[in-house]
């Protein structure tokens, strides 16, 4: 059992070990060194089954916590309420506190597994821990957005993104900054209109062929409710079916983007282990 604010002091522990300069290669070692301090429980997995790519040195000075906490009321769509906590069992009744969390898997800042917009893909418990732990791109669109809230990441967004910075990593995740992360609390953050139509940023269809033909991608992300834009997030979802179709993961619901920055961060997504889950609630970090 881990107590609130575990997470926070062991990775100080680690830091204070120097356990953030590790020997990293987006494989085994960068694995087991994210593990040693995110997740002790993670300790016991048989990461050794796994392919071992070529391990390089990575140092970093900064751990970023990219997830929203997660709380009843947390925005959706429908405007259903997704998140439920439960207290059967409380301090005053049984000197003992104990919640039951009822939820829909994808609410809060959570991961997508390839099943969720596929017959046979990966289930989130299925999804490999080396595949977890990635490069991370950040295209940032918030100024478009701020005038368009229906715009979208486009390839030609990925393309200005490598005319700064060389080509997209092997085994990125790209994710999108729209300026969203802010807006949790702000109708926006749904952008639901009178005539129930959505207005949030998204990435566009055409930018999942070319992430999947045409680079080396393993995971997207955005700070939106949904991978696709809103408008696109009403039954048609051109990039969900892609992108998870092809195998591939995604993360919604980022926050504080603002702090990542455009090239050079680690992202370590916090799955959780459930068997046959189509994603859920996860924690998700930034080493930079
Ligand atoms: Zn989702």
């Amino acid at each position: 059992m881990c107590p609130p604010g575990c997470l926070h002091s062991i990775c100080e522990q680690a830091s204070r070990r120097g356990l953030l300069k590790a020997g990293f290669g987006f494989g085994v070692a960068a694995a087991a060194s994210a593990a040693s301090f995110a997740a002790t429980a993670v300790a016991a997995t048989p990461v050794a089954a796994q392919a071992a790519p070529a391990v390089q040195t990575r140092s970093f000075t900064n751990v970023l916590d990219l997830t929203h906490t997660l709380y009843e009321g947390f925005p959706t769509y429908s405007g259903e309420k997704w998140f439920t906590m439960e207290k059967p069992v409380t301090w005053a009744k049984d000197k003992v506190n104990l919640h039951r969390w009822i939820l829909m898997e994808h609410t809060g800042t959570h991961i997508d597994s390839p099943f969720h917009f596929s017959e046979k893909g990966n289930t989130v418990d299925l999804i490999p821990i080396t595949d977890l732990l990635v490069p991370m791109v950040v295209i940032n669109i918030a100024a478009r957005a701020a005038d368009n809230p229906d715009t979208s990441v486009t390839p030609d967004d990925i393309k200005a993104w490598e005319s700064r910075n060389g080509r997209i990593p092997d085994g990125a995740c790209v994710v999108m900054n729209s300026g969203w992360g802010k807006l949790l609390s702000s109708p926006k953050f749904t952008g639901v209109d009178p005539a129930g139509k959505f207005h949030t940023p998204g990435f566009h269809g055409e930018t999942a062929q070319f992430l999947i033909n045409e680079r080396s991608v393993k995971g997207v992300g955005v700070d939106t409710l949904s991978l696709d834009t809103g408008l696109n997030s009403a039954g048609a979802f051109p990039f969900h079916y892609a992108w998870l179709g092809s195998g591939r993961w995604g993360v919604e619901n980022l926050a504080n983007l603002d702090t990542v920055p455009e090239k050079g961060a680690l992202l370590f997504v916090g799955a959780p282990k459930v068997k046959d889950g189509t994603g859920g609630p996860s924690r998700i970090i930034a080493l930079v």
